[in-house]
């Protein structure tokens, strides 16, 4: 099946009861029994919900993998798959991970004896480099936020694969519409459903997809254990988001480019980050790895005044001023002050994250309309 008849159709089959063609909220937390240890594969909820597998099947289809998994929150999800490490594991991730994850790793599971190192990821090779006997998983996030830099997914398998370490993704940013890792040699892939997958910023929630079965065993087990599950309501809402992903994404692709663009050549504009120009440092693995280049882009202003900055994101009116991203609705945010706040500025600017960064979340309005609000922002 292609992909948006596996997002429409995937893991859903009509009510076998009343034959409701959309999942039904199953709002309940056990199931009668017929006879002891005698049920129908549901036992209680938090195990096991239908309108939560429904959605896991989904998921895992269109990441092209065979089991999925289905958490209250992106990091909830994250956390799952850090429980799967012991003391003395060690994770090698990327310098400019998501601040959530950042702070999971570093003030929850470090005390656990966890070792993570945080390192550029632009080169491969700087990553064999800091591969030991103790690397377990390699933690990727591509296009990365807000810089926008491309990690190479095959690359980045291949060193897990010599050191005998995990691959896990965090695809929250392309999609499974834009890019599958499981195809390119990832052994996990992660998601903030809460964002493109949800689609229209009503739920938070998280998901883990693998075609691993002794990363299948251990991901239900601690789902199971730690329940960290999410609730039928939220599931069926992002059931039914799914529904349209595919539909969102071309028109997220096409507004991020035709934004890009006219970004590109405005006069106040310094740079634009957005990994489908050709001058994108790792333009070319973007191209190979992903099917479009998405609606993530970022963008500073000449002068780099932290003033400009603010007057900006206060004068826009279609787009709003908020944290998170992937809805129908366009966002704005000045990482430097919202998302990337807690990083002291000297390092931040290493990164790019400077005074007058901007970032859009484009959403999937008319692109002429979002277009004028940010040329009516900039005068
Ligand atoms: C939002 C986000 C997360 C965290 O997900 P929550 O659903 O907010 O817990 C993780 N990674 C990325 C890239 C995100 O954008």
């Amino acid at each position: 099946m292609k992909f948006a008849t596996k997002a429409i159709h995937a893991g859903v089959k009509p009510d076998e009861s009343t034959g409701a063609i959309m999942t039904p909220i199953y709002q309940t937390s056990t199931y009668v029994q017929d006879g002891i240890g005698n049920h129908k594969g549901y036992a209680y909820s938090r195990t096991s919900n239908p309108t939560r597998h429904a959605l896991e099947k989904n998921i895992a289809a269109l990441e092209n993998a065979k089991y999925g998994a289905c958490f209250g929150s992106g990091l909830a999800a994250i956390d799952c798959v850090i429980k799967m490490l012991k003391p003395g594991d060690e994770v090698i991730s990327t310098n400019d991970l998501y601040g959530g994850t950042y702070r999971l790793f570093k003030t929850i599971f470090e005390k656990y004896g966890i070792v993570f190192h945080f390192i550029s990821m632009n080169d491969p090779s700087a990553v064999r480099s800091v591969v030991n006997e103790h690397t377990k998983l390699i933690w990727v996030e591509t296009p990365t936020n807000p810089m926008m830099n491309i990690i190479d997914i095959s690359a980045m398998s291949q060193i897990a694969r010599s050191c005998g370490a995990w691959l896990g993704v965090d695809n929250t940013f392309a999609t499974p519409y834009l890019q599958t890792p499981i195809e390119l040699g990832a052994d996990i892939v992660m998601h903030s459903a809460t964002k493109y997958l949800g689609g229209h910023s009503d739920v938070v929630m998280g998901a883990l997809v693998t075609s691993n079965e002794e990363i299948a065993a251990e991901m239900y087990r601690i789902q199971n254990s730690s329940g960290a599950i999410t609730a039928p309501m939220d599931a069926f809402l992002v059931l039914r988001g799914i529904k349209t992903l595919h539909l969102r994404m071309q028109r997220h692709c096409e507004n991020g480019e035709r934004i890009a663009r006219f970004l590109k050549g405005h006069e106040r504009v310094d740079k634009v980050y957005w990994p489908g120009f050709e001058d994108h440092p790792n333009h070319e693995v973007a191209k190979q790895q992903m099917r479009g280049f998405g609606g993530m882009l970022s963008f500073s202003l000449k002068g780099n005044r932290i003033e400009d900055a603010y007057e900006i994101v206060k004068k826009v009116e279609i787009f709003a001023l908020a944290e998170s991203l992937g809805g129908v609705e366009s966002l704005i945010g000045h990482p430097a002050t919202m998302t990337h706040a807690s990083i002291p500025k000297e390092e931040r600017e290493k990164s790019g994250i400077v005074d007058s960064l901007i970032r859009l979340s484009v959403g999937i309005e008319d692109a002429e309309d979002l277009i004028n609000d940010l040329e009516q922002a900039l005068k």
